[in-house]
């Protein structure tokens, strides 16, 4: 074992190769985990490089672990955002509450992490850039099983066989799409739309976040440090997901300004800015929710296979521990199938629980009713008074095994 509990024995392991389609969260740290006892691990990204951007997220609980067992947590202690405060707004722009972002989404101050999304995938891509193969700019197109192996076509015209896939490509995953079939099929709307954007800094926040809310409506800024730049989120409620806008941006912008006219506080800013930010991202609010994660030899991993929504917070923190759980079945199994057995049922129960998370942040987000709204804020309020929260159980409710070497 190493010193991070790891083995870096596996006769079997060593011959193996695995293909990993994705280059986000989970595909990083697939790739990291599945080298370690001796895969041969190629990564291909469609992007030209690994995606920068995006809110900040969270790794919590035992994605914690994770990285500090990847040797990664005193970078990701630097690169720790640190919020100040979190203050809820109301339809006129006062001030309902004003408390720890902690007593908010039940995180472990000094424990618990916040970090730029971007800033996450460079210090999870500086981990393996030296260990793995990397395509950049290309991307699976076909998969064939019928063989000893995986047999990949990919966009550029490449060909190769693999032992094994990984499809760690995200929400809207294309090779699960491939081998499972239609994103319908696994996609649980859940009854919002959201937008994402950065925008200057003309409010002045420094290390906070400001949440306006309107009866299903929600607008938040979030000031990451002292930058002159805000990340902006404008979600609303939406039933159905609206197919039509989903492939346009102009239709998206059009949509979002509708849904928001004539509310206060700095929304009509923030929707001029969403007009001119060329960073927009608009999809709807949906989990991923599948009765098996593995076909043959491709396996699913992170939002491609259980993505929990941005409501929970926890996405990042199932990507890490998934990809983690994943090369550990893969290092103790010899037979494949066995070992995607054995992630599954390590992971799905930890996945069921953060999921099932989703209503507690709906319901602190975008309460839908003026009622519902009332109720959110008077909780927020005896939070304000009362001690600091504590993190929520689900957060942590996965042991890591130790990794294990094959037999
Ligand atoms: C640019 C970006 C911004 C994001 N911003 C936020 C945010 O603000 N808030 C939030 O909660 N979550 C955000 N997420 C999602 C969050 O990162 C994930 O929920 C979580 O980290 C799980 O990661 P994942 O690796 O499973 O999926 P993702 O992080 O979505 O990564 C998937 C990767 O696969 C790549 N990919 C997709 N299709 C293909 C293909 N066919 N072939 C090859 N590669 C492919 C993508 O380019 C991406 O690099 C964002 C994701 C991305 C990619």
């Amino acid at each position: 074992m190493t010193p991070t509990g790891l083995s870096t024995g596996g006769s079997t392991t060593a011959k193996r190769t695995v293909l990993v389609s994705g280059a986000g969260i989970s595909g990083l740290a697939s790739a990291y985990w599945l080298h370690r006892p001796g895969c041969a691990v190629t990564v291909v990204e469609k992007a030209g490089a690994p995606r920068d951007g995006g809110y900040p997220i969270d790794v919590r609980g035992t994605a914690t672990e994770v990285v500090r067992r990847m040797g990664i947590l005193p970078h990701l202690r630097d690169a720790h955002i640190d919020s100040r405060r979190c203050t809820f707004l109301d339809a006129d722009g006062r001030e309902v509450a004003s408390l720890s972002p902690r007593a908010v989404a039940g995180g472990v101050e000094g424990q618990d992490l916040e970090v730029r999304r971007g800033d996450l995938a460079a210090i999870l891509y500086a981990r393996v850039r030296d260990d793995v193969a990397f395509l950049f700019g290309d991307s699976v197109d076909t998969l064939d099983q019928s063989g000893q192996g995986v047999d990949v076509t990919f966009r550029s015209g490449r060909r190769r066989t693999f032992d094994l896939v990984v499809g760690a490509d995200g929400t809207h995953s294309r090779t699960r799409e491939s081998v499972f079939g239609p994103e319908e099929q696994f996609h649980r709307c859940l009854g919002y739309c959201f937008a994402l954007f950065t925008m200057p800094n003309t409010p002045g926040l420094s290390r906070e976040v400001m949440v306006w809310n309107a009866p299903g409506r929600a607008a938040a800024l979030y000031a990451v440090g002292d930058k002159d730049e805000l990340h902006a989120l404008l979600a609303f409620h939406r039933p159905q997901p609206p197919v039509e806008v989903l492939r346009s941006p102009g239709a998206q912008r059009e949509l979002v300004a509708t849904v928001f006219a004539g509310a206060g506080w700095e929304v009509p800013g923030m929707v001029d800015a969403m007009g001119d930010a060329d960073d927009l991202f608009f999809d709807t609010a949906g989990q991923i929710r599948m009765p098996r994660w593995s076909s043959g030899r491709v396996a699913l991993v992170g939002d491609a296979a259980y993505a929990p929504s941005f409501l929970t917070g926890q996405g990042t923190s199932l990507a890490l521990v998934g990809a983690y759980m994943l090369a550990d079945a893969l290092a103790t199994h010899r037979d494949h199938t066995a070992a995607f057995a054995a992630y599954e049922n390590g992971v799905r129960p930890f996945v069921a629980l953060n999921q099932a998370l989703v209503g507690d942040g709906a319901a602190t987000l975008l309460p839908l009713t003026a009622r519902a709204l009332e109720q959110r804020d008077t909780r927020l309020r005896s939070l304000v008074t009362l001690p600091a929260a504590t993190a929520r159980p689900a957060h942590s409710a996965l042991v890591l095994p130790d990794f294990t070497p094959v037999r």
